[in-house]
């Protein structure tokens, strides 16, 4: 069976085969977290080797925002040109009240090439990844799943649920919420879950009432929604309700838009493209390395699509710990605990906004009023405003 890296080919030995191969890095999971890592290491010099459980092009569209400093950071990798010419540019975003803007927030005047959101599936921000990953001479070899993991002093051995092995001085688990890598590795990942469900589509709508260039938050007794452009004419709905359909249907978007979204010229659904719902966890790894082994994007933290912050800390994780790897390759071992050092307070600044933005959201209808007035009287502060852009955009972690 032939292994192919970012740099070079190589081979997975079976158990009958004897010794495995050596590499420098094995990622596990190729979503945008490992994707971005392995772009970052190829032509570093260091042998890359990439595994995925699911076929390509398996996974879903979940996130839709791309922010201004995660496209900062992906401008040396070559990247950013693609996303920003396939993505949609929200120039704001508004926490609302129905028709109501209970405070707004300018990314247009934000100290960056990137003064926007971009709007654009996930998808398709993992394609224009793997085609750099490609065009750079790399590869993610499908459907492999990584079963077990052994640590040693300088390297750690994976066995593959088809039983060949990889030999490798360090494997990062970029393998999402519920890593196996994680789990291996016997790293705690602290925190809960929201009791609420989440719906999400991807829709057609019409009416005037709809922003087309604003990620607008809408809050309401009902709960909360989120009303966001996509490229081709499309809308993100993501709404918190008690118990979400499997498949959410036009008619039933369309309620909860009319019960929370745009009120005097309300959203009419003319066609939901994507539809699904999920669970919310707020958890954070208690550490992001375990010997030779570590931990980045959704496997280090989860949190709530509010502010959609999770794509983009896994991506700016993932090129801080392609320098660190690079440092600990050449002998600077210190640079893995500093990834750690440097990230891992991030994820919990990310995990806490996006549990306030989730809180203030969904009060309880008798509290709306109050709400409401503090939220309208904190957005007539300049500072407010500007801090909550710098969060939103990760310009406030440069
Ligand atoms: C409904 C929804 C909406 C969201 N909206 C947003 C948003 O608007 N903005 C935002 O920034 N974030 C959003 N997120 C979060 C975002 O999708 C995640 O943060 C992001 O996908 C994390 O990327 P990742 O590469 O770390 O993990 P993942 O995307 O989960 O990728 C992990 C990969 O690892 C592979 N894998 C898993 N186990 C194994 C194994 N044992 N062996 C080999 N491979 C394995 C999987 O197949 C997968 O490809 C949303 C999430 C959801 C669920």
């Amino acid at each position: 069976m032939t292994l192919a890296s970012t740099t070079t080919s190589t081979r997975i030995a079976s158990r009958r085969d004897g010794p495995a191969a050596a590499v420098d890095v094995l990622i596990v999971g190729a979503g945008p977290t490992g994707l971005t890592l392995a772009v970052a290491l190829a032509g570093s010099g260091l042998r890359t080797v990439v595994i995925d459980r699911q076929t390509e092009g398996a996974n879903t569209s979940r996130a839709a925002v791309v922010h201004a400093r995660t496209l900062e950071v992906l401008e040396p990798l070559g990247v950013t040109a693609s996303l920003t010419a396939r993505g949609l540019k929200a120039k704001r975003f508004a926490l609302r009240d129905g028709d109501r803007v209970l405070m707004p927030i300018a990314f247009d005047t934000l100290p960056t090439r990137y003064p926007y959101t971009l709007m654009l599936s996930q998808a398709e921000t993992e394609a224009v990844l793997l085609q750099k990953l490609h065009a750079l001479g790399g590869e993610v070899l499908r459907p492999r799943s990584l079963a077990h993991l052994t640590q040693y002093d300088t390297c750690v051995t994976a066995t593959l649920d088809d039983g060949s092995r990889l030999q490798a001085r360090y494997v990062v688990g970029a393998d999402g919420m519920h890593s196996k890598v994680r789990e291996l590795a016997g790293i705690a990942f602290d925190g809960g879950t929201y009791g609420e469900s989440f719906m999400l589509a991807d829709v057609r709508l019409s009416g005037g009432g709809v922003p087309s260039d604003e990620v607008a938050l809408y809050v309401s007794p009902a709960g909360m929604a989120v009303l966001a452009p996509l490229p081709g004419g499309l809308h993100r709905v993501v709404a918190v309700v008690d118990d979400a359909p499997e498949q959410p249907s036009a008619g039933y978007v369309e309620s909860l838009l009319r019960a929370r979204g745009p009120q005097a010229d309300p959203a009419r659904v003319e066609q939901v493209v994507w539809g699904t719902r999920f669970r919310v966890h707020h958890r954070i790894a208690r550490s992001y390395r375990r010997g030779n082994v570590l931990l980045a994007g959704d496997a280090a933290h989860v949190h709530s699509p509010a502010g959609g912050q999770g794509m983009n800390v896994g991506i700016l994780d993932a090129v801080t710990l392609a320098e660190a790897l690079k440092r600990a390759m050449a002998g600077d071992t210190d640079a893995l605990d500093a990834y750690g050092a440097q990230r891992r307070p991030i994820a919990q600044q990310v995990v806490a906004l996006a549990d306030r933005l989730t809180r203030v959201a969904t009060v309880p209808p008798g509290w709306r009023l109050l709400r409401n007035l503090v939220v309208t009287a904190l957005s007539k502060l300049p500072r407010v405003r500007r801090q909550l852009a710098w969060r939103l955009s990760g310009l406030v972690y440069r």
